[in-house]
């Protein structure tokens, strides 16, 4: 399970290269890309391939661009680009001066599709997109020729530039590669190679009325750069022949092969950016960047670190049957990261009074105490211990069963980083008869160590002093989904987890935490892994994000 993802990964994708510098194809020259279309933010998903394709860059000393796919100007904007140039340099990868624009290619790849309507081999066909759809054919029967499909290179110069010009209705005519409509592979039936679409683009605002379809404009994209390696998700797979037929016709010298791999599919979550705009917009969640998303801007304001997102796409490696990835693993890898590199702190989610009854009344000891049980070069911080404290509520029963190792009546427990404390009495509300209020003695001779008189005190619990604790919002996430494959289900919504987020507005933490840099991961001790909201967190009014919880939860519920 352990893999150390500094060393150099092997999988069948890096094998095709190794092979590759055997024979010195492509002069010994590596070159990918990642070609995020600009209409989502990325995500989890999306750092897969980021750490493949830069990660095989790195291994080989060659190059990885980061292309923007922006050939399909329906919800494509800039606030997309930007936050994905953003997450992939936070994931801590580079592409130096190659960012790349497929919408600065429009001009030659229009030059592209000439030269192929020059070679005979596209033409343009004015059926509309129910014909076309017709004809096609099924899996078990081959398509028909379109009627169009022969019309002169002269005729069809003629239209395509007249579609570029703008004479034409959206829909009117499309240009296709004539390649063989009874093909046993559906997509290579007469594809569809540009469209008329009078929608502006972000970039290139009103300049183009037609479009390239992804087929066309991803491969003579890779081609353009000199793309050696085009590594995509396996729904490309039966596209392969085409984009080896488009760069086959039309790329001289070095030519860019597609690979395939399985994309990740991560159990109790959806990756399919439809459906997370979808959750979006819909107001399921309040927004890309709401911690339960599985988005990169999602998991970083929740509290992921880079270092634990890369450790899990090295962990789940690259192969070519798609699988169902437990998240379990992605919050192990949160997990582990945390518990060496998070600061301790205390923190009272539901809050019970305690008074000390024999402490006096306005002393403070201060205690010294380690930031890192195993870290001494993290440092130590002193906390407040005064009279009035703070104890969450399941820390005390009035009825306890007897391995109940916290407070009850007539039992002691421990106070992490300070003394043993014992219940004297408590205060209930008269209405409801629920516990408002603990009356406790402390031992003042166990603060360094176990009671003189070799009595047992077992449990250990957290607590805040109430005078120095600071008011926090804490907000407890759970998985957003409540069933393991929602991806697979057409109303996914249906199986969203109602339990997925908890506001607790009462809670304390310990003082030191006054001013905690929005961002910063702490582990609560005993409650699990925190970290500051970037967003919500005022000066001196910290709100946390529940990273993790220390175990994994779900796994115990499965168990019992
Ligand atoms: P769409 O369905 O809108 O095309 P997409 O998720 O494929 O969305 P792109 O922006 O086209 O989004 O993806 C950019 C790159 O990330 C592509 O190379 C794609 O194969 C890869 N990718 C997308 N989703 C995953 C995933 N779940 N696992 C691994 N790679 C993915
Ligand atoms: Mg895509």
């Amino acid at each position: 399970m352990t893999q150390d993802t500094t060393s150099n990964p092997t999988d069948f994708i890096r094998d095709i290269i190794d092979d590759d510098l055997k024979t010195n194809k492509n002069n010994g020259k590596v070159a990918t890309r990642f070609p995020p279309e600009p209409n989502g933010y990325i995500h989890i998903g999306h750092a897969k391939s980021v750490c493949l394709n830069f990660g095989i860059a790195r291994q080989y000393q060659g190059t990885c661009n980061l292309r923007l796919d922006d050939t399909d100007p329906a919800g494509e904007s800039m606030e997309f680009v930007e936050s994905i140039i953003h997450d992939i340099r936070w994931l801590g990868f580079d592409w130096e001066d190659r960012l790349f624009y497929a919408s600065d290619y429009f001009e030659k790849i229009y030059q592209f599709a000439i030269e192929l309507i020059k070679s005979g081999n596209a033409y343009v066909c004015s059926l509309s997109p129910d014909e076309i759809r017709e004809l096609r054919g099924t899996f078990t029967e081959p398509g028909k020729d379109s009627p169009y499909r022969n019309r002169t290179i002269e005729e069809n110069l003629d239209l395509f530039g007249r579609m570029r010009a703008g004479e034409f209705a959206d829909g009117a005519h499309v240009l296709r590669a004539k390649i063989d409509m009874a093909a046993p592979n559906i997509v290579m039936r007469d594809p569809i190679i540009y469209r008329i679409k009078r929608e502006p683009h972000y970039r290139t605002g009103t300049k183009w009325v037609i479009y390239p379809m992804y087929d066309f404009a991803h491969c003579l994209s890779d081609a353009l750069e000199g793309i050696t390696y085009s590594i995509c998700t396996l729904e490309f797979e039966n596209n392969r022949p085409l984009y080896d037929w488009i760069v086959e016709r039309l790329i001289t010298g070095l030519r860019p092969r597609q690979i395939e791999f399985a994309r990740l599919n991560l159990s109790y979550t959806v990756l399919s950016k439809r459906r997370l705009i979808e959750l979006v917009q819909e107001g399921h969640v309040k927004g890309w960047d709401d911690p339960r998303m599985p988005t990169v801007t999602g998991l970083r304001r929740r509290g992921y670190t880079p270092e634990a997102i890369r450790n899990f796409c090295a962990q789940i490696g690259v192969a070519k049957n798609d699988n169902l990835i437990d998240v379990a693993l992605l919050e192990h890898c949160i997990r582990e990261d945390l518990n060496e590199h998070a600061p301790r702190a205390m923190c009272v989610l539901h809050p019970l009074r305690v008074v000390i009854d024999n402490y006096p009344e306005n002393q403070v000891e201060q205690f010294e105490c380690a930031n890192h049980p195993q870290n001494p070069e993290m440092g130590t911080r002193k906390i407040p211990f005064s009279k009035v404290l703070y104890i969450e509520q399941d820390d005390f029963m009035e009825n306890p069963p007897k391995k109940y190792h916290r407070l009850g009546p007539g039992r002691e427990v421990r106070l992490r980083n300070s003394y043993v404390i014992k219940f004297e009495s408590m205060v209930k509300d008269d209405r409801t008869g629920n516990v408002l209020e603990l009356h406790c003695t402390y031992d003042p001779d166990t603060l360094n160590g176990p009671p003189a008189d070799g009595r047992k005190v077992q449990g250990v619990i957290h607590w805040v002093s109430a005078q120095h604790g600071i008011p926090a919002e804490i907000r407890l996430y759970d998985r957003l989904f409540s069933i393991e494959d929602p991806g697979s289900e057409e109303n996914f919504v249906k199986y969203l987890n109602p339990n997925s987020l908890e506001i607790l507005t009462t809670c304390y933490v310990e003082q030191n935490l006054k001013n905690a840099e929005p961002g910063n991961q702490y582990q609560f001790e005993r409650l699990g892994y925190f970290c500051v909201d970037a967003k919500d967190t005022a000066a001196g009014k910290p709100v946390f994000n529940r990273v993790v919880q220390l175990r994994d939860s779900w796994a115990k519920i499965a168990k019992n």
